[in-house]
């Protein structure tokens, strides 16, 4: 695809963000010669900097890119270094657009950017508002020279109603189609590889319902604590912070039914639609029954102490924020009536890991009693991180005499695909904006919706009754108690296992 001549405009510029991982993204994209002719970068935040001190902190001297440049010739980083300017916007994001619009039209006439200009609000939730309806005011938002588009980091709200909220407050300057909401999950391979998988192959779709699955189980585990993001973490936890967005992302990767073709809005349709089709919990019975919270607390891990949740820094003493999250659910439709998905998260587990495992039901008819299989049925491992792949368990006859049936593995690894570059996230997610293709950025309505379906439980954790927290030791599988929501199905796969 061509990408357009254009400008990016980085508010929230002076952030930890736009160092770590917009300016690395954009790097490489300048090494692989994916940038187009005419690119600029304008980066803009309340810090007091010249286009040079910009320039150094992201670029030069920035320690994300500095040991990537060591090998390189002077005017090749130059030329990357070139498109970077900065302006200064002062006080909170709310005034000196005019001036922001001046330098705007400045750098579009000498640098040929033909009026096409992404915003990237790369700054707390709080001023994406403020800053789209200034932006408006001076009429950056208009599209009669070049087009408009608008990148939103998550979070995209706190609750249904502020999501709600939010997408209407940024709805009335720009319009849906100009909106990129960012969900870098959906930037890695595997999670697109989910989509291939399924419509690529005529070996799973026809299993990939009710009549051959038994259940569904994702597992996203972080082994790190809240580290030094304790205060932001205590107003969030782990159902606001992984799961309303990256997970259910996942889940309606593996619940939408096959989209018409792999245009934007035919894809997205679809996850949309598989997103209305999970089942609401409606009562205190059902939430109790079928959702757990705990917090980690502290233990030795390695011979090393680590501090439980509540004694981290920034976060409450009596807090009752999550960092542990496991829910069951069901999806009302035809293709999954009756299939329990187990969905958990957490933080301070043995190992980082995110997987799906779709676990297919036994044969109807056991030929080999005595087999040894008991419990060991057909699984397919779709591994998201680290080694990303696809791993699947079947039977096969273990040598000798007699029929004895034992596990064998069939297993994939994505990176010995990757002769190539395999792209970062945002690296991936940057250049599809460039290009406009919004299939991987979230729609306002695919938003809501998991919003709806999250918004009951978090009520119930705040307000209900017979609410329990867990705790469990920082660098075990969680709380005991998770235990009991899957059992009489089966058990929650131990990721670390192969
Ligand atoms: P950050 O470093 O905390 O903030 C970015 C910039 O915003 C700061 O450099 C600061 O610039 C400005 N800012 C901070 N607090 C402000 C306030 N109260 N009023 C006005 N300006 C303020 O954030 P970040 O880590 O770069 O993340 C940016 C956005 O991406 C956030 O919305 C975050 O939720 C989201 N996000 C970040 C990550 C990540 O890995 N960092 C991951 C997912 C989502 P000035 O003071 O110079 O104006």
């Amino acid at each position: 695809k061509k990408t357009a001549n254009q400008l990016l405009v980085i508010f929230g510029a002076s952030g930890d963000l736009t160092a770590r991982k917009l300016v690395p993204s954009l790097f490489n994209l300048y090494i692989a010669r994916q940038l187009p002719e005419n690119f600029v970068v304008l980066g803009a935040s309340r810090s007091d900097m010249t286009d040079k001190d910009f320039r150094n902190r992201v670029v030069l001297e920035s320690k994300y890119l500095k040991p990537r440049l060591e090998d390189l010739k002077e005017n090749y980083i130059q030329g990357f270094s070139d498109k970077f300017f900065y302006e200064d916007l002062g006080g909170d994001y709310d005034t000196h657009y005019d001036r922001l619009r001046k330098r705007v039209e400045d750098l579009n006439n000498k640098y040929h950017t033909e009026g096409n200009i992404i915003y990237y609000l790369s700054t707390p939730p709080t001023l994406y508002e403020t800053i789209a309806s200034r932006l408006a005011e001076v009429e950056l938002n208009k599209e009669n020279l070049g087009w408009k588009r608008l990148i939103v980091e998550k979070p995209f709200g706190y609750s249904l109603d502020t999501a709600k909220a939010l997408n209407n407050g940024l709805q009335k300057y720009f319009s849906e189609s100009q909106i990129y909401r960012i969900d870098h999950y959906l930037g890695k391979e595997t999670v697109q590889n989910l989509l291939v998988t399924r419509f690529a192959n005529t070996i799973f779709e026809p299993l990939w319902n009710r009549n051959y699955i038994h259940h569904v189980e994702i597992t996203n585990a972080e082994s790190v604590g809240v580290e030094k993001r304790g205060g932001y973490y205590d107003k969030s936890g782990a159902l606001r912070d992984m799961f309303q967005n990256h997970l259910l992302q996942i889940v309606s990767l593996i619940v939408m039914e096959p989209p018409i073709g792999d245009e934007p809005e035919e894809i997205r349709n679809e996850k949309v639609k598989a997103l209305k089709s999970l089942r609401i919990m409606k009562n205190d019975k059902e939430l109790h029954d079928n959702t757990i919270r705990a917090q980690y607390m502290d233990s030795t891990i390695n011979g090393e102490k680590v501090k439980g949740y509540r004694q981290e820094e920034g976060v409450d003493k009596n807090s009752t924020t999550e960092t542990y999250a496991a829910i069951k659910f069901f999806v009302d439709n035809w293709r999954w009536k009756d299939v329990p998905f187990y969905v958990r998260t957490a933080k301070r587990m043995p190992t980082k890991v995110t997987e799906v495992v779709i676990h297919f039901k036994s044969p109807h008819h056991h030929i080999f009693q005595n087999s040894g299989v008991n419990n060991k049925d057909n699984k397919l491992i779709i591994r998201i991180q680290p080694d990303e792949g696809i791993l699947m368990k079947f039977g096969v006859k273990v040598p000798g005499q007699g029929f004895k049936v034992e596990r064998a593995n069939l297993d994939f690894y994505y990176s010995s695909l990757a002769q190539t570059h395999v792209m970062e996230a945002y690296e991936r997610l940057l250049l599809d904006c460039m290009q406009g293709d919004a299939t991987l950025y979230a729609r306002a309505d695919e938003v809501e919706a998991a919003w709806e379906f999250v918004d009951p439980i978090l009520k119930y954790w705040e307000t209900g009754d017979d609410v329990r927290m867990y705790g469990y030791a920082a660098g075990v599988w969680g709380p005991e108690n998770a235990d009991e929501l899957i059992e009489g199905i089966g058990y929650w796969r131990n990721p670390s296992s192969n």
